[in-house]
């Protein structure tokens, strides 16, 4: 894969696809205050900002790759998605916050075009000057981007492409969506990986080729369904599958507990007995927590009590791994020499359970091992409970896209990219 060193940049329009894909408040009254009004850099009009950005760890993931654009005399121009607008222009899905706070870290102004191939865009792509750095409004206001038709991708490609002479793929958490601006544009013009993307590559490479072992993997988050391809997968691979997060209901259930009121995939338990019978025969040890927060209703200020995890009362719903799994899923990562953990292992957004999701940090962090934090939930939560990013050996941008990698499937954005 070629990268940013092979192309001359100097002088040159460069699009950069980049993982701008920050969680957002909701907005509203309290948050206005807050939001400044963009200034539109070189003419762009955005709409009034109301929404905040509550985690910027992928706005500060793409700078290196900026800068570095930047100091070699490039004229910048980032496009990324936000949300999921689905090809309309809805105001909530603005990046204007996004170019005002990347503006702020980049300690110079980005210029906000209102449009992404309209008539803004092509203005302040054509008075950029050498290292200066303008960013397009929402790639998905734009049917074009997501279509599954490659023609109408394809056409959306054009004017993209039409916007810059070379084009450098950065944004690792999209790289698994075959989208016009992740996999028609690198094809329409010279490009090159930036330094997002071969840093995750390289760590994706440690996990999939010569592991350091034993290799312990964590997963949580609130869905098994999500995860059953890298469940599939790692079966093949990981010494060690700790399993946390809501999806523990399903593998409890599966082992025959009942569950009460939390979240169950009843269509996926006879995939869920079966990895554990092929987890058994492999000689992969599969640990499950021991006991769980049982609350009686999905909020902060719910009841709720620490109870076996085989005996959780009918009316309850399981929030967060108890202490003892904390303690239990620590000591079963204190070997290991590879960690890989994705999904919270509770709904670490309200504090009272959070506490799991805390334990499995402190736990990969004590480990010693090499460690990869993956999932835009998991990286939000790490930063959100104050633990330093710097403690891990990586905490991936791209969860979908990090999943699919280690679920051995091709990614569009990166074979273009290799191509
Ligand atoms: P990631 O983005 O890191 O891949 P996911 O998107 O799979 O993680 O899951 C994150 C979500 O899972 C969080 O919002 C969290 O609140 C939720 N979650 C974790 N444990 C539970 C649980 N026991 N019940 C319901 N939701 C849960
Ligand atoms: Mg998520």
């Amino acid at each position: 894969m070629r990268t940013i060193d092979d192309l001359d940049v100097r002088g040159k329009r460069v699009l950069v696809r980049a993982d701008l894909n920050v969680p957002l408040d909701d907005g509203g009254a309290s948050a206005a205050s807050d939001a400044v009004p963009e200034s539109g850099g070189a003419g762009g009009r955005p709409p009034a900002v109301t929404r905040r950005i509550t985690d910027d760890g992928r706005i500060r993931a793409s700078l290196p790759t900026i800068d570095a654009l930047r100091e070699r005399g490039a004229k910048v121009i980032v496009c990324a998605h936000l949300g999921r607008p689905k090809g309309e222009v809805k105001p909530e899905f603005s990046l204007a916050p996004v170019a005002r706070r990347l503006g702020e870290l980049l300690g110079t102004e980005v210029a906000f075009a209102s449009d992404v191939v309209g008539e803004s865009a092509s203005r302040i792509a054509g008075q950029l000057a050498d290292g200066q750095v303008a960013l397009l409004e929402n790639l998905r206001f734009e049917p074009g981007e997501t279509s599954k038709d490659d023609a109408e991708r394809g056409a959306f490609a054009d004017r993209l492409a039409a916007l810059a002479e070379l084009y450098v793929g950065d944004g690792f958490g999209a790289v698994h969506r075959k989208h016009a601006s992740v996999y028609d544009v690198p094809r329409r013009l010279p490009h090159a990986a930036g330094g997002l993307i071969a840093t995750e590559v390289g760590v994706l490479k440690r996990l999939t080729e010569n592991v350091e072992r034993p290799y312990a993997v964590v997963l949580g988050g609130s869905k098994v369904s999500d995860k059953l391809g890298v469940i599939d997968n790692l079966l093949g691979k990981a010494d060690r599958i700790l399993i946390g997060g809501g999806m523990v209901f399903t593998f409890l259930k599966a082992q025959g507990h009942e569950v009460g009121r939390s979240l169950l995939e009843e269509d996926q338990l006879d995939t869920v007995t079966e990895y554990l019978a092929r987890a058994e025969k492999a000689g992969v040890e599969f640990v499950l927590p021991v006991d769980i927060v049982a609350a009686t209703a999905f909020a902060a200020d719910a009841d709720h009590d620490v109870v076996p995890a085989d005996a959780i009362p009918a009316d309850r719903m399981g929030l967060d791994i108890g202490p003892a799994s904390g303690r239990l899923f620590a000591e079963r990562l204190a070997g290991a020499r590879t960690v890989f953990w994705n999904g919270p292992m509770g709904v670490f957004e309200m504090e009272p359970f959070s506490h799991g999701t805390r334990a499995i940090a402190q736990g990969l962090i004590d480990s010693g091992a090499f460690t990869v934090v993956g999932g835009g939930d998991s990286a939000a939560a790490v930063r959100t409970l104050g633990f330093d990013e710097a403690a891990f050996s990586h905490i991936s941008t791209g969860g979908g896209a990090s999943l699919e990698y280690l679920e051995g499937k091709t990614l569009p954005g990166l074979s273009a990219l290799e191509d």
